[in-house]
């Protein structure tokens, strides 16, 4: 039997949770967390990644502010926004949506944000404290891969765990995590990219598979292990015909792959919920160091 692991349903469960301490936190009449968001031009998943961070936030409690800016806005006019969310003290996390515009830098753009409201875990402090294994905001998307994986009671120790993908928002993140001295984690990690040879020899050889490439059903069932754990990072928008135009794809061959997995996540229903949970984690976490919680 495949476990199949639902992301929607344990971050339905968590946004709960979240909502309750809320509540709690706030019942002296504190304010409430507060998280903002900058998103610059017309992307349309950008778009409704940032809907939905707006309704999640609205769901727990939190206060939450969306600055839209038009694409032509100046990468100067961008700094000094964030600038000045930096130093405002009602706001405990501040997320830059990405990609942004050609004409900006997202390095520099990532790197203006204050560290100690960094909830996306961009920065190189925050991704410099995960390296060294030290208490920090990790980026919302290996977090909700940590954290599905601990929920569901995942076997990590001394397993060999295969990531396809090096970005820094996800495959590198995720292997640093999963080969960190704590649970989840103690794997043995092998990171493949693009550049990779004898891909399917790697994944072959994989207790637990992450695939965070961006090519939709990259991961064949002939690719994987018998038993293994396949975690599906990928989200892409597939022409189709329906009233979206669109419809969401994984990197993985879900219907073949999942009768050899010993679990799966699902695409869309997986990672996509649990890192939109680790968003709203991370915001908390600010709220509460801000307050010595
Ligand atoms: P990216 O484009 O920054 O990185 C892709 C990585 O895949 C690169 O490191 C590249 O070396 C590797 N790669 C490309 N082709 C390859 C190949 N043929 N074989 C092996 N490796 C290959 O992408 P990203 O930002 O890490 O995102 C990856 C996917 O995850 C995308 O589909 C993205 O939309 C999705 N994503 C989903 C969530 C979520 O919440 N579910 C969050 C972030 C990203």
């Amino acid at each position: 039997m495949t476990t199949i692991l639902n992301g929607k349903e344990l971050a339905k469960k968590l946004r709960v949770k979240v909502k309750a301490e809320v509540e709690a936190l706030t019942s002296n009449g504190e304010r409430p967390p507060h998280l903002a968001a900058i998103l610059v031009g017309e992307d349309g998943a950008s778009k409704t990644y940032v809907n939905s961070k707006e309704r999640d936030c609205e769901f727990v409690g939190f206060n939450s502010t969306v600055h839209r800016l038009p694409a032509d806005t100046s990468e100067q006019d961008l700094l000094d926004l964030i600038q000045s969310i930096n130093t405002n003290d009602d706001i405990d996390g501040l997320i830059v949506q990405l990609p942004l515009p050609k004409h900006m830098d997202s390095e520099k753009i990532t790197e203006a944000i204050n560290p100690e409201i960094d909830v996306d875990g961009f920065h190189t402090i925050s991704v410099g404290k995960l390296t060294k294994g030290e208490d920090t905001f990790i980026s919302a998307t290996p977090f909700g891969i940590i954290m599905t994986l601990e929920d569901y009671g995942i076997d990590t120790v001394g397993k060999h765990c295969v990531v396809i993908g090096r970005s820094n928002i996800v495959g590198r993140p995720m292997s640093i995590l999963m080969s960190r001295n704590g649970y989840p984690g103690n794997a043995t990690v092998t990171i493949c990219h693009s550049r990779t040879q004898n891909l399917k020899g790697f994944t072959l050889q994989a207790d637990i598979v992450i695939a965070a490439l961006g090519i939709p059903d990259f991961l064949k069932a002939d690719m994987v292990k018998e038993g293994a754990v396949v975690i599906d990072v990928g989200i892409t928008r597939v022409d189709a015909d329906n009233p979206k135009g669109y419809i969401l794809k994984g990197d993985v061959d879900y219907e073949a792959v999942k009768d050899k997995a010993s679990a799966i996540t699902p695409v869309p229903g997986g990672v996509g919920p649990m890192t939109r949970y680790g968003l709203l984690f991370n915001t908390l976490k600010s709220y509460k160091m801000k307050r010595g919680k």
